[in-house]
């Protein structure tokens, strides 16, 4: 184990109420026997893992965390708490549905010590809401951002972007709704669609139109403005936060910090090794995981595309050390002339006005 660095810990809560027709993640609808099931096992690996390294950041995904009742939650809360050091202003958040978000439950969570809470919006269109198969509405998702903002100061939202009709305009007015409610960080994710699910067939019937490629690149972009005008910062390819309201969590991860993953699916990072649990109940249950040694190649890799995709930049020294002077790259001097990557001091950046054509920048600078 690494020596006691600050660590973070991500909890996988692979349920949910419906299946959404967008949806190809491993989530899944069942019973409260098998729910009870899964928290005996997810306990016991909280447990088994414990590590000495103060944790500074705590975040329950899923799927959907907030389903779970009260008492379900407290029991993990509870072995974390009781396990692990963790840092009185431990940044902790719960992603939440709007269906499933209670007066009660919102108490619950703050006794708990979360603090931050990432509702999935997904829209605030109505009819795209019920073609994509979310349990809420629009006047239910504004309600319950009002209730959650009584309790939590820090709440963000997700929003989807290549939904049928939804063009930069829209993605603006439904953006501008939920900065009036005071939610202070918006994840924007763009439609993929997968050949197992829902949306997919009604597509193929023509039962659904999403955006294209060109259409949806231009309403992120209108919406990226619209969020910047209204004074948050891009501080990641798909994350928009006012000053102070950042992820600490996902930072953590894009700065390649250590974390513990618990759950079905779910991965850690420890000592330069990647570790996932496998994904099926009968795999987690036997506690079958994967690991991944990264070759000296492999790491420069992903320093750089999580470095470049956020504010936090590449540690030049860090790609030095694996042998890498990237500076040496035949794309390199020009992209820093037409002011598409900056280097300050030893951090390279890429601008964000680019960061729609970041993948191709990233590939043209691996080794
Ligand atoms: S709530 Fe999220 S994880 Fe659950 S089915 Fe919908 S998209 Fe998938």
């Amino acid at each position: 184990m690494a020596e006691n660095k600050d660590m973070s810990i991500y909890v996988h809560i692979p349920f949910c109420e419906q299946k959404c027709n967008y949806c190809a993640f491993a989530s899944f609808c069942v019973n409260q026997a098998q729910i009870e099931d899964y928290l005996n096992d997810l306990c016991q690996e909280i447990e088994q893992r414990k590590v000495d390294n103060p944790i500074k950041t705590i975040y329950f995904g899923g799927g959907t965390p907030s389903l779970l009742s009260p008492e379900q939650f407290k029991r993990i809360v509870d072995v974390i708490y009781k396990n692990y050091n963790v840092y009185d202003n431990a940044e902790f958040t719960v992603e939440a549905n709007p269906n499933s978000i209670t007066e009660e439950k919102l108490d619950m969570w703050k006794k708990l010590r979360v603090n931050r809470l990432s509702i999935g919006v997904q829209t605030l269109k109505e009819k795209n809401l019920r073609k994509i198969g979310r349990l809420h509405d629009k006047m239910m998702a504004l309600e319950k951002i009002k209730l959650a903002r009584r309790q939590f100061d820090n709440v963000s939202a997700d929003i989807l972007i290549g939904l049928e009709d939804e063009n930069g305009k829209q993605l603006a007015k439904n953006a501008s709704m939920l900065l009036d409610l005071g939610v202070k960080h918006i994840s924007c994710y763009l439609l993929e669609v997968y050949e197992n699910t829902k949306l997919y067939q009604m597509i193929q019937d023509r039962r659904y139109k999403p955006l294209d490629e060109e259409e949806m690149i231009a309403s992120f972009n209108k919406l990226s403005s619209y969020l910047q005008d209204k004074g948050m910062t891009r501080y990641e390819i798909s994350n928009f936060a006012y000053p102070g309201y950042e992820s600490k969590h996902n930072l953590n991860y894009w700065a390649r910090g250590e974390y513990l993953g618990f759950g079905l699916g779910a991965h850690s990072f420890v000592d330069g090794k990647r570790v996932a649990n496998l994904d099926s109940f009968a795999g987690f249950k036997a506690k079958k995981t994967e690991v991944e040694d990264l070759s000296e190649t492999e790491q420069i890799e992903e320093i750089i595309m999580l470095g470049l995709r956020c504010c936090l930049g590449v540690d030049l020294t860090k790609l030095m050390a694996l042998g890498y002077d990237i500076t040496l790259n035949s794309f390199y001097k020009d992209y820093i002339q037409e002011g598409v990557l900056t280097q300050e001091g030893e951090t390279l950046f890429l601008n964000p006005v680019f960061y729609h054509l970041s993948n191709t920048i990233i590939a043209n600078l691996l080794p």
